[in-house]
């Protein structure tokens, strides 16, 4: 089994938080994730009247909240940008009108279970339909995931459609989160992948990185390094109060095994729609080694529409952060059109 580059374990001087510690077991810390909304509102000294419409929305898309995650959200404050994308409010039950429960156009990109093929060269695999969070502007609140395969043998036939297309030369494990696959599933999974001869990339798109950092553990490590196609692993964080702790410690173990990390934010009304914040999160995530990729408008899904930002709004922080930043920290923004050949960026008018 090749061991992974591990470089000298070092604490950033302008980040005491990010303290290297070995981490635990993750399928433990994901047991002990909050899943009870009065919880998560005691434990964080929230005012009583967010209790019934926590519980009243909880009710179509569960609550689920990992303690790592809920560590960095700050007590006593409604407002936190870390407790908004969590926290089930009484806007998520308001129909808006253009918001709709497939937003993406997912139902017409699949063509075996579990494979969606939108662009040239690369397939979309669910992987698994579960999350360690439940993101309130998720498109997953209403995706059919029960209908996607469970068992690794379900997957053959997603794996045969892209072994039998010498076009796709990437495979990228999506979900739900592939990483909630145990070590072992994913280790199988990865195994079968590797056998397809002309897939070059392997890509994995994962927030468990960010809300259960103990997710990034040897055994990870081991799987992904020293394999024949490239790896590259993007993660999904939108506020820099996300990058503390552990997590910096989970993103620089994957940087420090050699692994091109990436991230992708959503812009989210009251969460990072404002260029402090944006410029705050690149330098972070750069702290860490990962490079802001993508910065995606929401996809227009039923029960978040409190969380658009409007594109005009968009196109100005943008323009912004271009001011401020380095070209490289600087994220494409974009927005996921049905039918469209790749990401549209969202361009200045
Ligand atoms: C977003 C997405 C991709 C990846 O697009 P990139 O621009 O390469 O990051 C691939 N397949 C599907 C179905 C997607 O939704
Ligand atoms: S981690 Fe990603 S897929 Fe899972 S709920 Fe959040 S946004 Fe959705």
């Amino acid at each position: 089994m090749p061991t992974p580059y591990r470089g000298t374990p070092f604490q950033d001087a302008a980040d005491p938080t990010a303290t290297e510690t070995e981490p635990r077991d993750w399928r433990r810390s994901l047991a002990q994730a909050i899943r009870d909304p009065d919880d998560l509102i005691t434990r964080l000294q929230l005012p009583d009247h967010l209790r019934e419409p926590a519980r009243r929305a909880s009710t179509s898309f569960p609550l689920m909240v990992p303690a790592s995650f809920l560590a960095r959200i700050r007590p006593g404050d409604a407002h936190d940008p870390l407790l908004r994308q969590v926290l089930p409010i009484a806007a998520e039950e308001i129909p808006a009108v253009g918001f709709a429960t497939d937003a993406v156009g997912d139902s017409a990109a699949r063509e075996v279970p579990g494979l969606l093929h939108k662009y040239a060269g690369r397939a979309l695999l669910i992987a698994a339909g579960s999350c360690a969070v439940n993101c309130r502007y998720c498109f997953r609140r209403h995706y059919p995931y029960g209908h996607e395969p469970r068992r690794l043998d379900d997957w053959q036939p997603a794996l045969d459609a892209v072994a039998a297309d010498p076009t796709l030369h990437e495979v990228i494990l999506s979900g739900g989160d592939p990483l909630m696959l145990t070590d072992h599933r994913l280790g199988e999974m990865v195994e079968r992948i590797v056998r397809i001869p002309h897939v070059a990339r392997l890509r994995i798109h994962s927030r468990l990185p960010i809300v259960l950092p103990d997710r990034v553990n040897e055994h990870l490590l081991s799987t992904l390094c020293g394999i024949r196609p490239a790896v590259v692993m993007v993660v999904h964080a939108n506020h820099p109060h996300e990058i503390e702790g552990d997590c910096a410690a989970a993103l620089r173990r994957l940087v420090r095994s050699g692994i091109p990390t990436l991230n992708q934010s959503v812009l989210l009304r009251g969460v990072n729609d404002d260029a402090e914040t944006l410029c705050e999160l690149s330098e972070r995530l750069i702290r860490c080694g990962v490079i802001p990729y993508y910065l995606h408008q929401l996809d227009r899904v039923a029960g978040a529409s409190h969380f658009e930002v409007d594109e005009a709004t968009g196109q100005s922080l943008l323009e912004e952060l271009r001011r401020r930043l380095p070209g490289y920290l600087v994220p494409r923004y974009v927005r996921e059109v049905a039918g469209e050949p790749y990401k549209v960026p969202v361009n200045r008018p």
